[in-house]
This record gives structure tokens, C-alpha cells and sequence, in this order.
């Protein structure tokens, strides 16, 4: 009989009393692990030892250094066990060794950037408005954090919720998507031994609309973090709302990529199919909305649509592969759905468009990079998330018309503008309605510089200080410095 990995709860390993889930490798469905899975009540003693645990005076009162002390610990293990965790990723969601290298190397180092923040950070004492008052702003924990993730980048999305929630002195259940609980699970093990008290952390899989309701819907939870998409978003806005809480949401993309006439077009036309087809497209950060300056856009196309052909789409364990399968079957079917949408709607295939089939391609959901060009910004394929490996192609003449379409959608996360110009760059980068903005390169990431989304690609910002102070809740102190009673009336 298969074994039945434990869940974390509250600092023991143990069986859910949910039904075990799969892990399958999306290369070739073979089977990686069969893991438990939690329940209502599972979430529920996990929220009221979280609450307990991070109200101990040990943690309470614990200093910074010494939240820190754990964090670098984190980020040690990490990187001492990259390659392994790293592969595992790979067989959890499909995405090319190179990738999940990368993204196991990104969460050490939000962990131990995490721990410098916790460790340097100092509190605030406000400008003194009257003689005889001080005052302080302290920043305190919020409490017990829900922590909600997906299935595309889940290593380096868990660490950027759990590192600064922990640094910031809360106790964190996370609920892992279906498709990747066994990084989570991973992740438990490395806050185990780097020391993390018991009960501050929880690591529950389970199905969203059960485990994850129950998760944010729990009383004592006081704050919800989630990346994932935009209608579940939207539904624990809500819940948030009810229960007046804060979130933080990174939602959904549909980023615009802008190539100008003066752009060097081999260097951009890299960056542009590197923004677009890297992860197959699954990235809410995908550049999936290509602006293309009318003087150079049949010399650019040509040059995209050459290299679009030369990209290799393999098995993600393959050293050289450049694009691996898709998650699942059915995420294959959506994004086909919208490629055969796209060509309803009078757009045209320059590449692409169909599921690879052959070899190693008849084990996995490999779909071809593609490239549609023929359509207006208003047709459904450049207003909604593919999350996939499609490119739509658009012409522009002028500036003006170029920052109205290209803020011309409900998503606003990120863009990327290709010019050798920085004058202009600066100016339309102001200009684009975005959370971040890449000039001549695309998808670069410092743990440092904030990110997230606005309009409906989100809420909030992870990442650098402001990742932390999310995690945190400010109080003033007002001190007396006089010896005289209060004045009745001023
Ligand atoms: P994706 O398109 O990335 O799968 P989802 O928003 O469906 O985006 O899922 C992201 C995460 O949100 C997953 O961990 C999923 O289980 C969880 N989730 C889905 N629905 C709910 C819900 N109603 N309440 C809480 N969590 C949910």
C-alpha cells in the first residue's frame, strides 16, 4: 500500500482526517507521493493552537534577533538542500529544473532579507507636537496569519508570506494548493529544525473551497494572505470584509510588453518570449499582451516568430529544456479554448496553437509557444488570463493611443517596455496603471523592491520592508512628561 504522507499541524506530524490527495509529475502522470489532507476540524485545532502559541510570552516577548536567528536558519537549509528541493518542485508542477533552481535560491533569500528586516527594524518615535508628551509608534503581530497559495511558484510564494509573518512575530497556517502540497510540506520540515516553536506553524493541504473557507473564515484568523486568482481573490475580499480584517491579494495579469521603434530588437525579442513563454506561460506576471511600434513590427514579429520556433519544449528534467508541460489536462483544455477563441474572433496563428503530440510529448500536456496576431485589444484573448503559453501581438502607431490600450484592462500588474531611450521609458513607465515595470528586461526580481498588483490584479504589497510591515499592526503610546493633573479642556 502507498504511504500516506503526514501533515503538519501545530508542530506534529500526523495523518488529516480528510481524504489522502495525489502529487502526479505532469510530464507523464506518473505518481509522486499520496499525501493527507486536512478537515474543518483539523483547521480548527490548528487556529486555536496557532492562537495560543503566538500569545505565549516566549514568542510574545521574543526579540527580533532571535525570530531572525530562525529565519537565517531557514534560508541555510534552503540553500543546503536546493537541488533536492528543487527537483521535487519539478515533479510537483512540471516546471523546468532551471526554474525551480532559481525559485529555491529566491526563497532563501527572502528568508534571510526577512531576517535582516526583523533584525534592523526600528520603531518609530513620532515628531513631538507638545512639550510635555511623547509619544511612541510600536509596531506589533497581528495574530494568526492564513496563509493561501498556488500551484505555479509555490516555494517562493510560501516563503514570501511565511518568512515576514514570522519575522513580524505571528503564528502562520498554510494551506497549500492541491496540485503542490509537497514543497509545503518541505517547508514545515525546514521551520522544524531551524527551531521554530511549536504551534506557530501549520502547514494544512486540502481543497480550497472546503479547507481554504474554513482557514479564513475561522475567527481567530486576523489576517489573509493569498496569491492565486482573481475571482477567489475576490471571494476572500468578502469574507475579509465580513469579518473586518486586512489582506493581502496577488491576484491575476494580462501585463502589456510595449517595443519601440528604437528598441534593440534582438535583445527585446528575447526578453519578449522569455516574458511570455517562460513557466509555459504560467505566471500572473506573464507578458502576455505584446505592443509592437507599426515601423518595426513586421521586422520584430519575424524575428519572435524564429525564435518562438527554435524554443525547446521538453521534459522539465531535461538540462537544456526552455518550456515544460502544463499543470494538468484540464488547464491544457482552457488554454486551447482560448487559442481556438482567438481564431473565432479573426485573429491568426503565426506560430503555435496546438498540443504537441509525439515522443515524450504523448506522456505530459505540452502545448507549442504561440503567437496570435490580427486582434484589437478589446477581444476576449487580450483582456483575459490565459495563463498560458500565448502571446497576442498589436501594432501601435502613437504614444497616446499605446497607453490607453495598454492600461486598457482590468489587470494592473506588471509591463515591460523595450526602448533605448530612458527618458521615454521613465515617462510611460509613470504612465502605465501597474504594479512594477521592467525597462529592457522582463521578469527580474529583487527580494527588496516591493511587488504586487493594483485595479484587479490585487491588494497590498510582498516583498521588501513593506512585505514585513504587512505583517505587522501599528500602536502609539502617548508618555507624560509632566508632573501636573490632566487640563479639562484642550
Ligand atoms: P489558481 O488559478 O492558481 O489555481 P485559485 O485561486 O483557484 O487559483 O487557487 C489558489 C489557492 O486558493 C489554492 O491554494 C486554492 O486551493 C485556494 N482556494 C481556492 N478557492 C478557495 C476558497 N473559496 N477559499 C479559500 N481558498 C481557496
Amino acid at each position: 500500500m502507498t504511504k500516506v504522507l503526514d501533515l503538519y499541524l501545530a508542530g506534529e506530524w500526523k495523518q488529516g482526517q480528510g481524504n489522502p490527495s495525489e502529487s502526479r509529475f505532469p510530464a507523464d502522470g506518473s505518481l509522486n507521493a499520496v499525501f493527507s489532507t486536512a478537515t474543518e476540524a483539523d483547521v480548527n485545532e490548528a487556529v486555536e493552537k496557532a492562537e495560543k502559541a503566538w500569545r505565549d510570552p516566549s514568542w510574545r516577548n521574543s526579540l527580533p534577533l532571535e525570530r531572525a536567528k530562525v529565519l537565517y536558519k531557514v534560508a541555510e537549509i534552503i540553500e543546503a538542500n536546493a537541488k533536492e528541493l528543487s527537483a521535487l518542485q519539478t515533479k510537483d508542477n512540471g516546471k523546468p529544473l532551471a526554474e525551480t533552481f532559481g525559485l529555491v535560491m529566491s526563497a532563501a533569500g527572502t528568508a534571510r532579507y526577512m531576517a535582516a528586516a526583523c533584525e534592523t527594524f526600528d520603531q518609530n518615535l513620532p515628531s513631538q507636537r507638545a512639550s510635555d508628551i511623547l509619544t511612541m509608534s510600536v509596531y506589533e503581530p497581528i495574530g494568526v496569519i492564513a496563509a493561501i497559495t498556488p500551484w505555479n511558484s509555490p516555494i517562493a510564494s510560501e516563503i514570501q508570506k511565511l518568512a515576514p509573518a514570522i519575522a513580524a512575530g505571528n503564528a502562520v497556517i498554510l494551506k497549500p494548493a492541491e496540485a503542490t502540497s509537497l514543497i509545503a510540506l518541505e517547508i514545515a520540515k525546514i521551520f522544524e529544525q531551524a527551531g521554530l516553536p511549536k504551534g506557530l506553524l501549520s502547514v494544512l493541504p486540502g481543497k480550497g473551497s472546503v479547507i481554504g473557507n474554513a482557514l479564513v473564515s475561522h475567527p481567530l484568523v486576523k489576517k489573509i494572505s493569498f496569491t492565486g486568482g482573481t475571482s477567489t481573490g475576490r471571494r476572500l475580499a468578502h469574507v475579509a470584509a465580513e469579518k473586518l480584517i486586512t489582506t493581502s491579494l496577488e491576484l491575476g495579469g494580462k501585463s502589456p510588453t510595449i517595443v519601440f521603434e528604437d528598441a534593440d530588437l534582438d535583445i527585446a525579442s528575447h526578453g519578449v518570449a522569455y516574458g511570455i513563454f517562460s513557466s509555459a506561460g504560467q505566471a500572473c506576471i506573464a507578458g502576455a499582451r505584446l505592443f509592437v511600434h507599426q515601423n518595426v513590427y513586421d521586422e520584430f514579429l519575424e524575428k519572435l516568430v524564429t525564435l518562438t520556433r527554435g524554443l525547446r519544449v521538453g521534459h522539465p528534467e531535461t538540462p537544456d529544456t526552455h518550456i515544460g508541460p502544463l499543470i494538468s489536462e484540464s488547464h491544457l483544455k482552457s488554454v486551447d479554448d482560448y487559442v481556438q477563441l482567438a481564431v473565432k474572433e479573426g485573429g491568426q496563428v503565426v506560430v503555435g496553437g496546438q498540443r504537441l503530440t509525439g515522443g515524450v510529448y504523448d506522456q505530459g500536456t505540452y502545448y507549442a509557444p504561440t503567437i496570435i496576431t490580427g486582434l484589437k485589444n478589446t477581444a476576449t484573448v487580450c483582456q483575459e488570463e490565459i495563463f498560458g503559453p500565448v502571446l497576442v501581438v498589436i501594432p501601435f502607431e502613437d504614444e497616446a493611443t499605446l497607453l490607453e490600450e495598454a492600461n486598457d484592462s482590468f489587470y494592473g500588474l506588471a509591463a515591460g517596455i523595450w526602448t533605448e531611450n530612458y527618458r521615454k521609458a521613465l515617462q510611460v513607465a509613470r504612465q502605465l496603471e501597474v504594479g512594477t515595470v521592467w525597462v529592457n528586461t522582463y521578469k527580474k526580481f529583487s527580494v527588496s523592491a516591493p511587488f504586487g498588483g493594483g485595479k484587479e490584479s490585487g491588494i497590498g504589497r510582498e516583498k521588501g520592508r513593506e512585505g514585513m510591515l504587512a505583517y505587522m499592526q501599528q500602536k502609539s503610546i502617548y508618555l507624560s512628561l509632566s508632573d501636573q493633573p490632566n487640563p479639562w479642556a484642550n
